[in-house]
């Protein structure tokens, strides 16, 4: 049987590289991609080729969009196929409203909005039917707790327009694209024993941080076959802070 493929951006660590294992565990072969943290990219690859997945760390700037076609061109051409993008890639960058300046404003748009745009589009070229392409976006992006996010939230909410558009695009092709809103989570990103972590947790119906792993359920979730008939929505894995 042939052996299905996903490209997972961000994959070194936090919730790109739990989705990295999940999916190697369900069975795919797996690439990801990596900013500067070569070492761990290169451990996550071998916990794949661990599970008896092909695996494959390749470095991509999510802001460079000729890094992020050859990321997708050189998966297919070394793993073969493409079934499965997860655009997980992110930063968090927060502050008051009037310190926030415009090159912080490009490069969450750049590395959010548009890299996720740029790897559909270039995904889709592989894509056959039963492919699926899965968003990380953020609760942010329909609920707003805290100050100091707009920017961020700004970014992220760009990623539902994408999603119905690629579902109406790729859907007579039979792909599907969807996106998971993860809230707080436990990573680099947003420790769970962080300054703000108590306010986090107050806000959510669960009174809980997520973990990388609950949020790779729900891309596994949508990634497999009970996920086909699922498109051009979004699911959040938050704890219930935007219940
Ligand atoms: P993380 O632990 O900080 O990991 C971020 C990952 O993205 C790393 O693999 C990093 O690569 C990669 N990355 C960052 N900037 C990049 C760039 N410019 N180009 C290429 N790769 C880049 O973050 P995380 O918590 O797992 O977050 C993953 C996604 O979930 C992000 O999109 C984030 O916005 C979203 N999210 C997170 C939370 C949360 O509470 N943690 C909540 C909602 C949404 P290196 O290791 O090489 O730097």
């Amino acid at each position: 049987m042939t052996r299905r493929v996903a490209l997972v951006t961000g994959g070194s660590r936090g919730i790109g590289a739990a989705v990295a294992r999940r999916l190697a565990a369900d069975g795919f072969d797996v690439a990801i991609t990596y900013r500067s943290a070569g070492e761990r990219a290169a451990a996550v690859v071998k916990e794949v080729e661990a599970a008896g997945g092909r695996a494959l760390g390749v470095r991509a700037e999510a802001a460079d969009p000729g890094e992020l076609v050859a990321a997708v061109e050189r998966t297919v051409r070394e793993l073969g196929r493409l079934d499965v993008l997860v655009a997980n890639a992110g930063i968090a960058p927060c502050g008051a409203l009037e310190d926030v300046t415009l090159a912080e404003v490009d490069e969450l748009l750049a590395v959010h909005a548009r890299a996720a745009f740029v790897l559909a589009q270039a995904a889709a070229r592989h894509m056959e039917a039963g492919s699926g392409i899965v968003f990380i976006g953020s609760s942010l992006a329909e609920r707003v707790p805290y100050a100091g996010w707009t920017a961020y939230a700004m970014s992220k909410s760009a990623l539902v327009g994408l999603t119905k558009g690629l579902a109406r695009d790729l859907g007579p092709r039979g792909i599907t694209a969807n996106l998971v809103h993860p809230g707080s989570t436990d990573t680099e990103m947003n420790p769970a024993d962080g300054p703000d972590a108590d306010e986090e947790r107050r806000h959510t119906a669960l009174g809980r941080y997520c973990s990388p792993e609950e949020v790779a359920a729900a891309v596994a979730y949508l990634a497999g076959e009970g996920g086909r008939a699922v498109t051009g929505t979004a699911l959040s894995v938050d704890a219930g802070v935007t219940a």
